[in-house]
This record gives C-alpha cells, sequence and structure tokens, in this order.
C-alpha cells in the first residue's frame, strides 16, 4: 500500500489503483463522463480532470496511477471552470425533452450538478428498427462508451467510430440500422450511454421510475443479478447489478428486456375452476376446497401413490422445498419430481455418482482461471449468455484454448482452437477416445492418479481399445483432431469444462457425463482454480428444484431418504413414506396406464416440453384431476387442468434462488402481486391447512421456510438471510462463519478422499435413421425465447424471433427445394409439425436442429420414447425425422 493526500486528506491506496478508484473508496467523488468501471479507462472526457502538484496541466483521474506521496486536487475553482466549460459544450447535444425523460443517464446527471440547461435539437433522424433499443445519433457526444463496453463485456464488437475530430460518429457494424447489425441486445451499449443517445424502448420513462429493487433473474441458471425498476405497480426496467458476483454488470436480451410478460392481458389474477370447455372463475376458498377434496378422494379410493407434485424452476427454493414436504407428509407420497428430470438429472445423478456431490464443482470466476476451456454440448452465447460472453472474452482477450464439441459450428466453434463436430448420440464415442489419447501418451497427472483416484487399471485396460480411429468411426470426428483436443486438454491447464443439454439429452447422458469426469479425474483436474466438471444450468432455479428435495428419491441437500429419514421426520413432525416414488417421466407411464390419478403442477408447463407430445397428451387425459398453479393458462391447463390456481410472479415474491456454481442469492418483491394472485409457498400452505397440515405449515414470511430449510440441510445451515442480503454464498456453507465453497473436491470427494474411473461402453440409441427418416434432428433454445415461451412469447423478444425454426444446410436445402423462410413439414415416427426453415452452413447436411419454444408448432410431437438409460432423461438430442417442403 502507498499514501497520497487527496484534498489534503491522507488516503491509502494499492500501488496498481488509479486516482479515481483510490478517491471513491475514500468516499472523494470525482465527477466523470466517459468512465465506466466495467470497462477500460478512455479518458477521453476529461471530465475527471485533476491538479497534482508538481504537474504543470491538470491529469485525467480515471488513468493517472497513484504514486507514494502524490499530492491531489479534485474541486479546485479551475477544475470546476473547466468541467463547467466542458459539460456547456456537451449540453448543445442534449434535447430539454430527454433530460427531462432521463435524469439518470450520466451526463444528464452532471448537467444538472453543475446547473447547465440543456439545448440541443435532433439533427438527424432516429433509427427506430430494433424493437427494444432506440439510437438517436443527433444526441451522441461520441464518449465511446458504447462502442468499447459492446467489446469489453459482450464482445459482439457491434459498435464502431468512424472517422476522427469533429467528424467522429458512432455506427453500428451494419453501417446503416440497428436492427440489421449483430446486435443481439443484451442493452450493455444503452446502460452506459450517459446520453440518450442510446435508450430502452418499451421502457417507459426513467423519470417515472419509483423503487429500484435488486433481484436475481428468472431465465437461466447463471443467476445474474439485476435492479428492477418499477413505477405504478408495473415494473417499467431493467438494469444490471454493477457490482454482482456473476454477471459484473451485464445481462443478456432476457434478463434485460423479458419482463412485460409480468403484466400482460392474459395474465391470470383469480382461481378458476373447469367447467365443460370453459374456465369459471371462483373464490380461492372454492378453489382451494376443491382441490383438497380431490386430493382425498383420490388418496383414499386409489391410494396416495395415486398423485404426483411436480415443483419448478421457476419457484424458489422455499417453495420447492415445501412442494416436496407437501407431497411427502400431506398427500403421502415420495411421487415428486421437477424439470431436472429433463435437463441436468444426468448431470447431478453422474457427478453424485462418482464424486459424491451432485453439483458444479467450480465458480464461474474461475473460468477466467483456465487456459483450456472444454464446451461440450452447450451454447452458452445463446443460452447461458453472460457465462458465454465471460468466456468468449477470457478467450479474445487471454488467447486461452477454446475446445468445442459440438454437431453444430455454433459462434463459440468457430472461434475455438479445436472443433469436435461430432455426430449426434455419439458423445461416448468421443469422449473415450479423448481418454485414450490421455491415457496411452502418458498426458495424465500421475501424483492425482495416485492420490485421488482409484480403478486406474482396470480404466486403463478398458480405455486400450478405444482408439482415435475406432472413436472416429463412430463419431465422424477425425483421429488427428481428438489427438489434438486430448493434448491439450489434458497439457495446457488448468482445464476447465462445461457441458449443456448436448451431452445430457441423451440415452447415455449421464454416462456421458461420467465419461467426462473421467477426463478431469485423469488429468488432475479437480479440486483447483480454473478446473472441474461445470453443468451450465438451462433455468434459473433447476438446480434448487431438485436440491431441495422435488425428486422421488432425495430429500432436501440431495440425500437419499433413508439417510436422513429420522432427522426430517423430527423437523416435520410426520413420517415419510416409504414407497418408492416415482420421477415425471414414470408418472407419464403410469398416468397412461391409468394408475397415476392426479398431478400438481406447479409452476411447469409439461405438456408442450416433454418429448414425444402425443403420449404425454394421452397421460394427461387420462387423469382424473389436474392443478395448475401458474401464471397463464398453459397448454397443459388447456388439455388437462382441472382446477387453476393464479400465482404470483418472480417479481412479486421473496426467496432464493440457486444458480448453476451452487450459489444461492436473493429474490426480492418489487411489485405486489395482481388482482388474487399468490405467492406458491402461500398456495401450498393453505392447501395444506385445508388438508389437515396446517401445524407443518405455519409460516409468516419466506425467511420462515429458509430457516427451516438451514435446519434440515447442514450444508446450508450457514446461509442466513442476513448473510445473503450482503450476497450471495456458495453450499457448502455450514455455520455463519463459514464463507462458503468456490471450489468442492480440493481435499476430498464428497463421498471419500479418492474417486473411481468409471468404464463406460459405447450404445447407440435405438433412434436410427432410415429410408422414411433420413435426417438427424436436434432440439435446442434460442437466444430470444425461453422455454415453452410462456414468459419470452408475451414479451418484445418476440419481435426478434417470432416463431420456432428449424437450421438446414445449404446442400439440402437446395435437393429438398426448401428457401430461407420458406415452410417445410417435419415428420418422425411420433409426429409431425410444420415449421419454417433457416437455411444455415452452420448445421452439416443430414442433420438438423430446430428451436422447441412456439407452441404453434409444437415440436416436442417430434421427439420420442427413448430415455437416459439410467436416470430416465428424455433424448431430445436425436430424432430420425423426414422433410417435405410444403407448397
Ligand atoms: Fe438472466 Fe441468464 Fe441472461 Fe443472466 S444470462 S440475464 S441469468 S437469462
Amino acid at each position: 500500500m502507498i499514501s497520497l493526500s487527496i484534498n489534503g486528506r491522507s488516503v491509502e491506496a494499492a500501488e496498481s489503483e488509479t486516482v479515481l478508484q483510490a478517491a471513491a473508496r475514500a468516499g472523494i467523488v470525482i465527477p466523470t463522463l466517459c468512465f465506466d468501471p466495467r470497462i477500460s479507462p478512455v479518458g477521453g472526457c476529461r471530465i475527471c480532470s485533476i491538479e497534482i502538484e508538481g504537474e504543470p496541466h491538470p491529469q485525467i483521474a480515471c488513468r493517472t496511477q497513484v504514486q507514494d506521496g502524490m499530492q491531489v486536487i479534485t474541486h479546485s475553482p479551475a477544475l470546476e471552470d473547466f468541467r463547467r466549460t466542458l459539460l456547456s459544450w456537451e449540453a448543445k447535444r442534449v434535447l430539454p425533452s430527454s433530460f427531462s425523460a432521463e435524469p439518470d443517464k450520466d451526463l444528464h446527471r452532471l448537467l444538472r450538478h453543475y446547473g447547465i440547461a440543456p439545448s440541443g435539437k435532433r439533427t438527424q433522424p432516429r433509427d427506430l428498427s430494433h424493437p427494444l433499443i432506440q439510437v438517436d445519433m443527433s444526441q451522441c457526444i461520441d464518449c465511446l462508451r458504447c462502442v468499447h463496453i459492446c467489446e469489453d463485456l459482450q464482445g459482439q464488437f457491434v459498435w464502431h467510430a468512424l472517422d476522427r475530430g469533429a467528424d467522429m460518429h458512432i455506427v453500428p457494424d451494419s453501417a446503416t440500422t440497428l436492427a440489421t447489425s449483430s446486435c443481439v441486445a443484451c442493452g450493455a451499449c444503452v446502460d452506459t450511454c450517459p446520453t440518450s443517445a442510446l435508450t430502452d424502448r418499451n421502457s417507459g420513462r426513467g423519470a417515472d421510475i419509483e423503487n429500484w429493487t435488486r433481484t436475481t433473474c428468472v431465465y437461466c441458471g447463471v443467476g445474474c443479478e439485476m435492479n428492477v425498476g418499477s413505477s405504478k405497480g408495473k415494473i417499467t426496467r431493467i438494469r444490471p447489478v454493477i457490482d454482482a458476483p456473476v454477471n459484473k454488470g451485464h445481462l443478456c436480451i432476457k434478463g434485460r428486456y423479458a419482463f412485460s410478460f409480468n403484466h400482460a392481458r392474459d395474465r391470470q389474477t383469480r382461481p378458476l375452476a373447469r367447467s365443460g370447455r370453459k374456465w369459471v372463475p371462483q373464490s380461492w376458498d372454492a378453489a382451494l376446497d376443491q382441490t383438497a377434496a380431490e386430493f382425498t378422494r383420490i388418496a383414499a379410493t386409489y391410494g396416495s401413490d395415486s398423485i404426483g407434485v411436480l415443483g419448478s424452476a421457476r419457484a424458489t427454493n422455499e417453495e420447492n422445498y415445501l412442494a416436496q414436504k407437501f407431497a411427502r407428509i400431506v398427500l403421502g407420497t415420495n411421487n415428486v419430481d421437477c424439470c431436472a428430470r429433463v435437463c441436468h438429472t444426468p448431470s447431478a445423478a453422474a457427478l453424485k455418482a462418482m464424486l459424491g456431490a451432485g453439483a458444479a464443482t467450480n465458480s464461474f470466476d474461475d473460468l477466467e482461471l483456465a487456459r483450456t476451456i472444454f464446451v461440450f454440448g452447450a451454447n452458452p452465447l445463446e443460452n447461458h449468455p453472460v457465462v458465454g460472453a465471460r468466456i468468449r472474452q477470457h478467450v479474445l482477450k487471454t488467447g486461452a484454448n477454446l475446445i468445442v464439441a459440438d454437431p453444430r459450428e455454433t459462434e463459440l466453434a468457430r472461434m475455438a482452437s479445436v472443433h469436435l463436430r461430432l455426430r449426434p448420440g455419439t458423445n461416448i464415442a468421443l469422449l473415450n477416445g479423448l481418454a485414450h489419447v490421455i491415457a496411452t501418451e502418458q498426458l495424465f497427472d500421475r501424483k492425482f492418479l495416485h492420490e485421488r483416484v482409484t480403478a486406474w487399471d482396470e480404466f486403463s485396460d478398458f480405455i486400450k481399445d478405444w482408439t482415435p480411429e475406432r472413436a472416429e468411426v463412430i463419431c465422424g470426428v477425425s483421429a488427428d483432431t481428438i489427438r489434438k483436443a486430448a493434448r491439450l486438454y489434458a497439457r495446457v491447464k488448468p482445464s476447465m469444462s462445461f457441458h449443456g443439454l448436448g451431452l445430457t439429452e441423451h440415452t447415455q447422458g449421464t454416462e456421458g457425463v461420467m465419461a467426462l469426469i473421467n477426463l478431469a479425474l485423469m488429468t488432475g483436474s479437480l479440486g483447483k482454480p480454473g478446473a472441474g466438471i461445470n453443468p451450465l444450468r438451462g433455468q434459473n432455479n433447476v438446480q434448487g428444484a431438485a436440491h431441495m428435495g422435488c425428486d422421488p428419491a432425495t430429500l432436501t441437500g440431495s440425500v437419499p431418504i433413508d439417510e436422513r429419514r429420522a432427522a426430517f421426520e423430527t423437523v416435520w413432525k410426520t413420517p415419510i413414506p416409504h414407497s418408492r416414488g416415482r420421477d415425471l417421466l414414470s408418472m407419464m407411464d403410469e398416468a397412461e396406464a391409468g394408475r397415476l390419478k392426479a398431478l400438481y403442477v406447479i409452476g411447469y408447463d409439461v405438456l408442450p416440453t416433454l418429448a414425444n407430445m402425443t403420449a404425454t397428451k394421452r397421460a394427461f387425459r387420462n387423469l382424473e384431476f389436474v392443478v395448475v398453479q401458474d401464471l397463464f393458462i398453459t397448454e397443459t391447463a388447456k388439455v388437462a387442468g382441472h382446477v387453476f390456481l393464479p400465482a404470483a410472479s418472480v417479481f412479486e415474491k421473496d426467496g432464493t434462488f440457486m444458480n448453476a456454481e451452487r450459489r444461492i442469492q436473493r429474490v426480492r418483491k418489487a411489485t405486489a402481486p395482481p388482482g388474487e394472485c399468490r405467492t406458491d409457498w402461500q398456495i401450498i400452505c393453505a392447501l395444506a391447512d385445508r388438508m389437515g397440515h396446517g401445524e407443518q405449515f405455519r409460516y409468516e414470511c419466506a425467511e420462515d421456510i429458509w430457516n427451516e430449510v438451514r435446519q434440515v440441510w447442514p450444508e446450508g445451515a450457514g446461509m442466513s438471510y442476513s448473510r445473503l442480503e450482503m450476497g450471495g454464498l456458495q453450499w457448502p456453507c455450514r455455520s455463519q462463519d463459514d464463507p462458503g465453497t468456490t471450489i468442492l473436491h480440493q481435499e476430498s470427494f464428497g463421498h471419500d478422499r479418492r474417486a473411481a474411473l468409471a468404464k463406460i461402453e459405447y450404445s447407440p440409441t435405438p433412434e436410427q435413421t432410415s429410408e422414411d427418416f433420413p435426417f438427424l434432428l436436434s432440439t435446442g433454445r434460442t437466444l430470444y425465447q425461453f422455454n415453452s415461451g410462456t414468459m419470452t412469447m408475451r414479451t418484445a423478444n418476440s419481435k426478434l424471433r417470432p416463431t420456432d425454426t428449424l437450421d438446414m444446410s445449404p446442400a439440402d436445402a437446395e435437393r429438398l427445394g426448401a428457401a430461407n423462410g420458406g415452410r417445410v413439414r417435419v415428420s418422425s415416427r411420433y409426429g409431425s409439425v410444420s415449421i419454417e426453415v433457416r437455411v444455415t452452413p452452420l448445421v452439416t447436411s443430414g442433420e438438423l436442429f430446430a428451436t422447441f419454444h412456439d407452441r404453434r408448432v409444437g415440436l416436442n410431437s417430434l421427439t420420442g420414447p427413448f430415455r437416459d438409460n439410467r436416470v430416465q432423461a428424455p433424448e431430445y438430442k436425436v430424432t430420425a425425422v423426414r422433410v417435405e417442403r410444403m407448397r
């Protein structure tokens, strides 16, 4: 540390700090205009000028490094005059209407502070081409913040400065409109722009915002923190939290802009009951009475195991905890599951089985320490965009190696050192080929193998046969490319892997994750910074929903029921049933067979999102009683619902979410629920009360529930709300003074000091192409939409991606006569849909990729009945189809 004087005050500072940073830490605010802590200092505006003793001219604080003994003045009359002069020039660009509409823009705040009136006039037309961002370059002051933030934070390089000096102007990379540029609408440029040159559309006036509430995003499992602006009880704007540990001042299009669903006209705000084909409004008493009476009748007639409960990734940890508690002690069944079943249960199962903890081993912050990043079956730039942007930035800035395993040439694959472009359904062959190279070329970590790994002899014997040449025949990746990837992963360490549903949604999904863990065990890439096995969770609280116990075989904390039965029964004061619970897929089978009679569906539109939609429909139609608790009449409710219970949204309740790196973060209420909507936890408690279990479901607030969670979950015991108020914590966090755990397995694994390698044989999926079904179809998400589209399809995101599309290679499109934007009929052995074509070289000839968000398309009519051989997750990634052009 060194010491300097600022305005006569002695200030301690680190040698690497700038004067601006040192002053800010000391509570001295130096005005800035072109500065944003998220980007490298530009130093162009000179508003942060300071006087330094011994320097003939003012210096700029954002780029001047502190020095021991430095004497700094920040607000002399001369400096303040200088600032006033500079700001007076800029004020000529500011429209008075913008000045009053957006008082929080940095330039507008400075003008107010210095008493300078804006006097700008519009000198060029606005660019209103983009549905989310308005561009008004007559108010641009050429500070370059938009250019730098797009480069430094998002890595998209949309904005460019053309010409120099007085002629400088900022243009999108299309050189015309923003809509035709490569913009991905993360909103970072709007967020940093200090004027109204870039503003949000559909976002109301900043001046009208009454409250800002810090909370956590409802979309993907990255878990970005955001400030939610509200006005007159409505959400009107969302901005990123600058110092959030996960997103570090960034958001993606969904977190930033997809909030208007909250106030959609068709939001259901009263309980409803089905009468014939119609929904009839009910009082809460009537709806809850009917639900309680039906559950009681069905349990008495067919037994408790004829009822199932589905928790939700959109609900908080507290609510999912109550959902499984309700299933187990009110309904008396372990038939409880959640949407983790269809995405990352394979990850959790593999990690738990091999390493003893069913969650990501490391933290997102580790990715900036990795020298090699291995992305397997994931497209984070679209599905986990803020982490995707961080991976891209790390590779661009440091030259870290990137290996991408994906059948498609995704954006990350294009910039990868090695792209393993494998055939869908052949993950195991590829991973075994990689393991073979590591084993036979002795690229393993001998010390780690000796100290932390077992079953090496059996494994090395097994992997001998998996030559890259053998793997090449199956997966289509050349043996040389497999060797190159294995050498990079094993030699240029630390190596960190991220994986997604491209690894898990297969008949060998769990085994795929196990084969990936083998690589980490062999190379010692576990228990260290910049390493590990890290599933990218696609839904905000999917990790939390399952971890809280919405899983038929485990209780809160992911412990097998019999391991902690007694502890839970003591707290719950009721026995937990002994019967084997059914997972979501088994529940569907049981419903189809007529043995499951009722389902309580909380915040989960099962019907359009589960594979093999025709079978799902049959199963749902067989049920005697279905309760849907949601914001909207979902497809599930439409087809099968008997009672609809209107729930509060994520913006309307308190609680916590758990992100993909085991971080528990607060969810905070920004507005009151509309009409008669209630939070999920209140509804569950009211139902439990009606069914004679009021005593065990008596809570005043979400924090009360969380405190009970902490009581039954030792690894979460240290995470009180008062601590979470200060920021998220990663479990294990066992006591109030435990800082949490950023890296798992440093000394030993969850179950033992050593972990065993797993011999995984490749077994091809039964879903194969044939003469009738010659294409292989994979499904996935797009950046712009989310899951069944219940939320995003009700926002302006739909203007950017209005419907699902089928990606097809140019060669196949030409052969079939399918044009870009034209419609085709896609048929599988299970169903048929009509969908718009996108001709793109990003997919290989013979393969197709389609999104699944639009209920009008109903893409899951195509996907089939095959499931993960260990945990039953559906095989969404491989379906044989044929394609016919529609006229
Ligand atoms: Fe939300 Fe995920 Fe986007 Fe972050 S990256 S804003 S958590 S959807």
